[in-house]
């Protein structure tokens, strides 16, 4: 391989990086579960918050904590917010209940 073909190898390398980031993403966006509900005693004891239901967990800074053992009818865990900085957590924010339906997909709802 002479020098010259470098920059293709490198393009090339490039090319399957990204190829390989958006197959990752659209094989964990096929994997989300739409058909996982709440079920209705855990929305009786919750109530909707802003922002719709569905998030990507590795917001920059926010960490899911989840406790408690797991809802029998629908899965869903009881959970608190942590807002962390440099790995350390330092603010927890409120109770929820959350339901993950995919890789970095869940549904969440506060706790009344
Ligand atoms: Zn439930």
């Amino acid at each position: 391989m002479s020098p010259d073909n470098y920059p293709n190898v490198m393009l090339l390398i490039a090319a399957i990086a990204v190829g390989l980031l958006l197959c990752l993403s659209i094989w964990n966006h096929r994997k989300v579960d739409k058909t996982k509900r709440f079920c209705s005693a855990c929305l009786a004891v919750t109530e909707s918050i802003e922002g719709g239901s569905t998030k990507t967990i590795n917001d920059f800074g926010t960490k899911i904590k989840t406790r408690g053992a797991k809802c029998s009818s629908c899965g869903s865990q009881e959970a608190t917010i942590a807002t962390t900085l440099l790995w350390v957590s330092v603010i927890y924010s409120g109770d929820y209940r959350v339901l993950f339906v995919g890789p970095y997909r869940y549904l969440i709802r506060r706790l009344k």
